[in-house]
């Protein structure tokens, strides 16, 4: 490729970032990053109405989090900023403008009351009000109406819009990288409006504007902007510009496999569907985030590569590195892909193995704090050592660091009330005197060991020619409270001979 890859992400801060959008953003940066290209933030803020307090910082926020930096964008000043579309204006009109002196373009006077009435009057009689080449000599426009009128009009300060002069009568061959060649008769094109009464362009106009002047070379963006192909193409076209490539990414539809995925789906099902935690600046409303809900930054990544992107083997784990190396822009899926819940705890449960016990045992230690500050275990929560190993034995059952208090809070709290069904399944007649042995037995174990435990007591059970379970059984419930956890042996041997030796003297007095 010869000329520099330059793409670029360009939401419009009207909300928090749907999952969609971090997915188009890791798309994008992973083609920049694959041909050593620039991966630029634009942010779209020309529609005023939409705008809501805080997105942009929130999209900022959710990009940093998942470790999508932008080479060029607010705060990142490269030569072809601002990237805040609100910052730039002064520059649209201009271009507004040239349009209509080459033809391509035509001043609007209709207002919204009329075009109301256009609508309504169409629906009545089973139609869509289209403006376009078929109707547009009969409405209020610079086409139609004499150039004197329009001087006036325009002399006089009266609204105005601009918009495309979309032709009749053509066929549109246009490209995109992931659905191939897609042709659009120009008779069903309405005329598009590119600069509105207050002042501002629209997303076409400024998107087409700021794509040229900042050299993007390739738009990596959502299907839903494939209706617009056309036309930014023809605006290409009319300015004589050359358009660059396009991708459009397939949606992402709802676990049922039916439907865009929504916000109200993860509501629904509990599942996030943003990054981060959301409150809406004006119902005060939360929206959950994969962050604060436990999800790993890496395993996120790796689960949105994969919604709409395989590497055609059989890998399914990457990190960011291994993408950028992978991702192909070919290999990009046309059809739909299903968000599956379960896959990305898949995902994270993966993750989660992988980082390191130290590391763990920091995430897990606001929990413990929680439960046992107050409590005279809490000098265990300054033992690095005793909660690395705690996190080792446990966290091979866990998908969330949150899930480590269910399934090792024994290793910090003694059991205070025993599972009944466990009890009376564990605890027969000859139980006591036998724990009484073990008692003896494991007093004498030196070194404490794990494997010293395991061999001195089997050997003993198997001395004695009894079943395992005898033993076992009240040991494992002495210890833990429950049938549950990690090996009994490593379990006692953590929490050390004279807890070991209390507890089992806890259940049978
Ligand atoms: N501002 C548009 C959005 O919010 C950008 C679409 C595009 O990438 O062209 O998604």
């Amino acid at each position: 490729m010869n000329t520099p890859i330059r793409v670029r992400f360009a939401p419009s801060p009207t909300g928090p970032l749907h999952i969609g959008g971090i997915r188009t953003a890791l798309y994008n940066y992973l083609f920049a990053k694959k041909y050593n290209g620039t991966f630029i933030l634009r942010i779209e803020d020309t529609d005023q109405n939409r705008y809501i307090e805080g997105a942009e910082k929130y999209i900022k926020q959710s990009l940093n989090w998942c470790n999508i930096p932008y080479d060029e964008g607010p705060e990142k000043e490269g030569k072809f900023g601002p990237y805040r579309q609100s910052e730039r204006k002064h520059i649209y009109k201009e271009y507004a403008d040239k349009l209509i002196a080459s033809g391509n373009a035509y001043y609007a006077f209709d207002t919204a009351d009329e075009l109301n009435a256009h609508r309504k009057d169409h629906e009545t009689k089973g139609k869509t009000f289209i403006y376009n080449w078929h109707n547009r000599l009969k409405l209020k426009n610079s086409l139609s109406l004499s150039s004197q009128e329009v001087k006036t009009k325009l002399a006089n300060g009266d609204a105005y819009v601009i918009r495309f002069k979309s032709p009749k009568d053509e066929t549109l061959h246009l490209t995109d990288l992931i659905r191939g060649e897609i042709t659009i008769d120009t008779n069903i094109l309405d005329d598009k409006v590119l600069f509105k009464s207050d002042g501002m362009p629209t997303y076409h106009l400024a998107n087409i504007v700021d794509d040229h002047l900042m050299e993007i070379s390739h738009v990596i963006r959502g299907e839903e902007w494939l209706p617009s192909l056309a036309l930014h193409y023809q605006l290409y076209k009319a300015f004589q510009w050359k358009a660059p490539a396009f991708a459009h990414l397939p949606l992402i539809l709802k676990p049922t496999g039916k439907g865009k995925l929504s916000k109200r789906d993860g509501d629904k099902l509990g599942f996030p569907v943003f990054p981060l935690q959301w409150k809406d600046p004006k119902s005060n409303e939360i929206s959950k985030g994969f962050k604060e809900e436990g999800y790993f930054n890496d395993a996120l990544i790796n689960f949105l590569a994969f919604l709409g992107w395989n590497p055609g083997t059989e890998q399914e784990n990457f990190n960011l590195e291994e993408l950028v190396d992978a991702f192909d822009l070919k290999r990009v899926h046309k059809a739909g892909a299903r968000f599956d819940p379960d896959k990305i705890k898949w995902y994270n449960h993966h993750y989660l193995q992988n980082r390191s016990n130290e590391t763990l045992a920091s995430l897990f230690l606001p929990i413990l704090k929680e439960q046992i500050a107050d409590t005279s275990s809490a000098a265990i929560l300054h033992n690095n050592d005793y909660l690395s190993k705690v996190v080792s034995l446990i966290k091979e059952r866990a998908t969330f660091v949150s899930d480590f208090w269910d399934l090792g809070h024994f290793f910090f709290v003694r059991p205070t009330n025993y599972d009944a069904k466990a009890l009376k399944k564990a605890i027969k007649e000859d139980t006591p005197a036998l724990m009484q042995e073990l008692i003896t037995l494991i007093d004498g174990i030196a070194p404490f060991s794990e494997e010293n435990l395991q061999n001195t007591i089997k050997s003993w059970i198997n001395a004695k020619e009894i079943g395992f379970g005898k033993i076992m059984m009240p040991l494992r419930l002495s210890l833990v409270g429950a049938m549950k956890g990690p090996d009994v042996f490593a379990i006692s041997a953590l929490l050390g001979k004279e807890e070991t030796i209390q507890r089992i003297k806890n259940l049978i007095t």
